[in-house]
């Protein structure tokens, strides 16, 4: 684990850097949503429940006895504080400082540096931070919005001679462990309340934001309350005395396990957010149950924000595998494929066995088939998001078209439900547009669907690979995802239709009529001279010289060759430390560019005179540039275009001046 906390004395300990900062951001951005932290502690404790129930399966020792397996609200007014205690897991001493001392995720701190860019774009402190915030999950920090200081009373399941800790931080300095007692296993949150945070030791309010935020916990969430009764057993006429007792808040009944019809918006909304790590609404869901050969119910999200880490290979958070109401897994890999790891929600299933091992899972059948299942509704639930509500769709597939790309690639099976859902941009539409509509679009006589990848928007549209297409009125598809090179080799074809690189040395344009072809010969002819002078003054920096026949304005471009990598990919492999071959380009001459036709020229008057090379050199480097590729001796280059200028201009003074 890379985050270390520093240790300074046997009890006292500093946060990791980033827990500050998480803990500045937290407490800045969500002060207006104070109530969230009960929703937070509550979610942490029925976790914390779920963990233990799954571990006592094989270890029947772990839970102590009598220990009531719920979670209890107990505020206490004389001392200003309020008390979450859950009888889960709990946390040994350095869980208790690694879990609240420090922050797992890895990609903290680019998430921290985008925060801080957002506020100094002056985003505001509330709503885009808020954001932000939405994509990370801090859920424990949030006590600190309603307390000044928080105590953590642990004792985790199965610790030696039943020991507890305590750890406690005001969140200024660093926070403090120290030994301490209790009954059972498990955890109490003890919360000091702010001066502007007493009102959450009402039970009302409560009872309220349990209703609102945790209902559909399947664990007892309890209240204690004061209530003035006859004592039990008392005489009929004794007097009443002040009573604590524990009512339960929530209905307590897994909210997967209720009928669709009774459920309304807002409690999957909540559900989702319980879940855990977003504050935001989700953008789409779905419930369903499914009585085939399996017996499973599932609830799938579509968050509305892509997480930090969706590009972090060790991220491990999705959906949530439970067997029979007991909560198994939250990243369990084989459930959800890699391009579907957007999706949050879980499966129920009535067919694994409890005991279900990792191992287990990895080769079983029943699970295959669930995987299957998911993968269906998932695509539904897109399906029916891109017919019904296209403007959110797009926003689905702003955060995550590049991952659901990743199955064009990797799940063959799905390639024509995906093909459907796909966007790209293009040169002839804004925004995006998908295949169907592409297709739609075609004029008479076209009957490939071509595509340019590229670093950037700016720079495929800039291509001069794209010139005869252009004059043709084809419409060119813009892939600028570092995926879509492969995504679209998945692809291949749609509605019957190639997909024909712009780049690759062999496109093919239909409809150039038999005509021009004989032209082209002689053409070829008289330019085989000057194509062998190129080969000899670039030698090893291309593969191979060659006329084109998709430049109209440019004189040359560089093409890749079949089974080669375009040059943006090529970089950006090598960024990433990836031993690539470098793929040897071509350059192509537009044979009707009056500047190739001079060259030609030139070189049949004299094959050797030093300007040919030069300027040879200069058009490859030019290539390059407009490729937006590096180029080997930027000096060089700059000399050479400085000198040609200088004779140019001298050419354009006007003789008497000079
Ligand atoms: P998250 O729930 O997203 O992991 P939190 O900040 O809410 O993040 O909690 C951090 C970690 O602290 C949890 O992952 C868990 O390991 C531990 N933790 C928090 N509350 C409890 C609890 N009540 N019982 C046991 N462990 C807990
Ligand atoms: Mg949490």
């Amino acid at each position: 684990m890379a985050a270390t906390t520093e240790h300074v004395s046997p009890e006292q300990f500093q946060f990791q850097a980033e827990v500050n900062q998480v803990l500045g951001l937290v407490i800045n951005s969500l002060y207006s949503n104070k109530e969230i932290f009960l929703r937070e502690l509550i979610s942490n404790a029925s976790d914390a429940i779920d963990k233990l129930k799954y571990r006592a399966l094989t270890q029947h020792d772990l839970v102590t006895e009598g220990a009531p397996l719920e979670i209890r609200i107990l505020p206490d007014a004389e001392a200003g504080t309020l008390t979450l205690e859950d009888f889960g897991v709990g946390m040994t001493r350095d869980e208790l400082i690694e879990n609240l001392g420090t922050i797992a995720h890895s990609g903290t701190r680019r998430f921290l540096e985008a925060a801080r860019e957002q506020a100094g774009a002056g985003a505001g402190e509330g709503g885009d931070a808020l954001g932000l915030i939405g994509q990370f999950g801090v859920g424990f920090y949030s006590a600190y919005l309603v307390a000044d200081r928080v105590e953590v009373v642990s004792r985790a399941a199965g610790a030696e001679g039943g020991q507890a800790y305590r750890w406690s931080s005001d969140a200024k300095g660093g926070f403090t462990v120290t030994p301490a007692e209790r009954e059972h296993q498990g955890t109490s949150i003890v919360l000091h309340l702010k001066d502007d945070a007493k009102d959450f030791l009402d039970a009302w309010k409560l009872k309220d934001l349990v209703r609102r935020y945790s209902d559909y916990v399947s664990h007892p969430i309890k209240l204690q309350e004061e209530r003035w009764e006859r004592p039990e057993g008392a005489a009929e006429d004794a007097e009443a005395e002040k009573q604590l007792v524990l009512e339960q808040a929530n209905r307590g009944k897994a909210l997967w396990q209720r009928p669709k019809g009774e459920l309304k918006d807002e409690d999957y909304q909540e559900f989702y957010k319980h879940l855990g790590h977003d504050w935001e609404a989700p953008l789409a869901w779905t419930h369903f149950k499914v009585e085939g050969v399996q017996l499973f119910t599932g609830v799938l999200f579509l968050p509305r924000k892509a997480p930090f880490d969706l590009y972090d290979p060790n991220k491990r958070r999705g959906v949530r595998l439970y067997v029979k109401r007991v909560f198994i897994m939250d990243d369990c890999e084989e459930l959800v494929p890699q391009w579907l790891r957007f999706l949050r929600g879980l499966i129920d299933s009535d067919d694994l066995p409890l005991n279900v091992s990792r191992e287990l899972l990895q080769d079983s059948t029943v699970l295959r088939s669930i995987r299957k299942q998911i993968v269906k509704k998932a695509l539904d639930l897109l399906d029916e998001l891109a017919k019904d509500r296209p403007d959110d769709y797009r926003l689905f597939w702003e955060q995550f078209g590049p991952v659901l790309k990743e199955g064009l690639h990797f799940a063959p099976e799905s390639r024509d439900r995906l093909a459907k859902l796909v966007r790209f941009r293009s040169s002839k539409v804004d925004g995006l547009t998908s295949l169907a509509e592409y297709v739609e679009r075609m004029p008479e006589g076209q009957d490939a669907i071509y595509y340019i990848v590229g670093g950037s928007e700016k720079a495929v549209a800039a291509s001069p690979h794209l010139e005869a297409l252009r004059s043709k009125g084809y419409e060119v598809l813009y892939m600028t995802d570092p995926i879509d090179e492969w995504a679209v080799e998945g692809l291949s074809t749609f509605d019957d239709k190639r997909l024909v690189s712009a780049l690759k040395a062999d496109l093919p344009l239909e409809g150039q009529d038999e005509a021009k072809d004989e032209g082209e010969d002689q053409r070829k002819d008289e330019l085989a001279g000057l194509l062998a002078k190129f080969e000899q003054v670039l030698g090893e920096q291309v593969a191979k010289v060659q006329l084109s026949k998709r430049l109209t304005s440019s004189p040359t471009c560089l093409v890749v060759p079949e089974g080669g990598l375009p040059a943006h990919l090529e970089r950006m492999l090598r960024m990433n430390q990836q031993d690539v071959p470098a793929t040897k380009r071509i350059l192509e001459l537009n044979p009707k560019h009056p500047l190739v036709e001079s060259l030609r020229k030139l070189h049949a008057d004299d094959a050797d005179a030093p300007q040919l090379t030069e300027w040879i050199e200069v058009l490859y480097d030019q290539s390059l540039l407009a490729e937006g590729s590096p180029i080997d001796d930027p000096a060089r280059f700059a000399q050479r275009v400085t000198k040609l200028l200088e004779e140019a201009a001298a050419l354009a003074v006007p003789k008497a001046e000079a």
